[in-house]
């Protein structure tokens, strides 16, 4: 079963090709970070322009790559969303095209279902799992009872971890995404500065990254009125010892009280250095194993799409050709 994959979500414009659901022939991934850079952020309409230009390239690449013929596709897969309306669009209209022309089935991913899925790409998944999600627009405590059943037990008030990353990164005059540039900073420090950590009310899985952007933020602007100035390293570490801490406990409390035998790792900032080995640290004390993708199956790709929709292909569950971009598409609806 060889699956082509499109993922166009928000800046990454990625064509992956996957055999049943766990070897990747092909998955090419086109960033256009250097195009966002000299904005600091991600400019939609930018970004959808740039996705029409690239999607047929990156189409003819990920077939020469895996040496495979469209005769021998089996199902074309795209993000559906959550993301931005206009770069779903892009990959959207391609899947169809595909599908049509080559009359394949068509199958509607979530991408955060593809983010969590990319693990499968690597590991063997065991029942019941926690996955801890965290990128540029998600931080949540996903509790998977079996494969494809999503039940979200905790997420963000306000920032996702991701967006605070880039955000105190900004500050620092770090490039963007801030997050890979944060995650080397806080590694090299000696000390950091001690910033708050949100725990919310105990009992809660729920997430707050915004109080602590702020006092990243006030702490940089108090300094500067005193005409010092404070150590990117320090300030690095400080801010993301506080943010390793809170996901790590709350994950871990999780994975105590939901009894899950794996605790998976998924999103852009599972690539954070920092994150994998405190995870690590703690998942060995409590004897339980901790699966994450490699680095390039962190970040936004298509192969990812690709291994979450093989489960919907074994379940002989396909999108009509009508399949639109649904930038709210909720996680828990999507079960397979
Ligand atoms: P979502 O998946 O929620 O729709 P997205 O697709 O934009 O958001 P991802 O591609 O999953 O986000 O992740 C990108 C985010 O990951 C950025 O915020 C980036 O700064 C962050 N990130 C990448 N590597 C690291 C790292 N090593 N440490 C911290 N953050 C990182
Ligand atoms: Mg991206
Ligand atoms: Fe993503």
């Amino acid at each position: 079963i060889n699956i082509l994959a499109i993922e166009t979500s928000c800046d990454e414009t990625s064509v992956a090709i996957v055999q049943n659901g766990t070897t990747i022939l092909a998955n090419v991934v086109s960033s256009q970070i250097e195009t966002h850079k000299k904005f600091g952020g991600v400019v939609p309409e930018v970004a959808s322009r740039q996705h029409v230009e690239s999607i047929t390239l990156i189409i003819e690449e990920a077939f020469a790559q895996a040496q495979v013929r469209p005769a021998d596709l089996s199902a074309i897969a795209v993000t559906q969303g959550p993301g931005l309306v206009g770069a779903l669009l892009i990959g959207i209209v391609a899947a169809k095209s595909l599908a049509y022309l080559l009359d394949l089935p068509l199958i509607g991913v979530h991408h955060i279902a593809g983010h969590i899925y990319a693990n499968q790409l690597v590991h063997e998944l065991e029942y019941p799992l926690v996955s801890l999600v965290v990128s540029g627009g998600h931080t949540e405590l996903v509790y998977l009872e079996a494969e494809g059943s999503f039940r979200i037990i905790g997420q963000t008030r306000d920032d996702a971890v991701g967006e605070a990353y880039d955000k105190v990164g900004r500050a620092l005059k770090l490039p963007y995404p801030g997050g890979p540039h944060m995650d080397r900073l806080a590694l090299a420090a000696e000390e950091g500065v001690t910033f708050p950590r949100a725990w919310l009310e105990p009992d809660s899985y729920d997430f707050s990254f915004s109080g602590l952007k702020s006092a990243v933020l006030a702490a940089l602007n108090q300094a500067n009125m005193k005409g010092l100035s404070l150590e990117p390293q320090a300030v690095a570490k400080g801010f993301q010892d506080s943010v390793i801490d809170v996901l790590t406990g709350k994950a871990m409390r999780a994975v105590q009280e939901y009894g899950a035998k794996q605790l998976l790792l998924a999103g852009g900032v599972a690539a954070n250095q920092g994150l994998r080995q405190q995870l690590a640290v703690r998942c060995t004390e409590s004897g339980v194993p901790l699966l994450a993708p490699p680095l390039s199956l962190c970040t936004d790709n298509a192969a990812m799409i690709a291994a979450a929709a093989f489960l919907k292909w074994q379940r002989g569950q396909f999108s009509a050709l009508d399949l639109t971009a649904d930038p709210q598409l909720k996680l828990e609806g999507w079960s397979v």
